[in-house]
């Protein structure tokens, strides 16, 4: 038996298209194997479902940036994202990106205070 992911009927396994719907089951596995590589939750509900750029990606690609350019602001957003509900399941991607945050937060601050000592001392 297939169901079909439009309409949700059963079907027998000869058919190539949905007998209530008309939807092709060759363009269904097509699908399938696509959310499979979106690494898609598929208990989020079908309009919700994201494209190829979601939170946990955002807040690894922030995260990083924030320790390549120590500026609050990649951090920010990094912890932004991180807290934003996630469409895919990559919580390894996003629990580093979030680590990378406080890193580059930490550099953020470290510089910050190297330069203002530095001004200071140099008077
Ligand atoms: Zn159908």
């Amino acid at each position: 038996m297939i169901r079909c992911i439009r309409c949700g009927m059963e079907n027998d396994d000869k058919n190539e298209v949905c007998g209530n719907c008309g939807y092709s089951f060759k363009e269904q596995k097509v699908e399938e194997e696509y959310r499979k590589l979106l690494r898609e939750d598929p208990s989020v509900p079908e309009e919700e479902r994201s494209g190829l750029v979601d939170s946990p990606i955002l807040t690894f690609v922030f995260g990083l940036l924030s320790m390549l350019l120590p500026i609050l602001v990649f951090s920010f957003l990094a912890w932004y994202n991180y807290k934003k509900p996630s469409k895919v399941k990559l919580e390894p991607l996003r629990n580093l990106g979030n680590i990378f945050a406080y890193i580059g937060a930490a550099l953020s601050i470290f510089l910050l205070v190297y330069i203002v000592w530095g001004l200071i001392a140099s008077k």
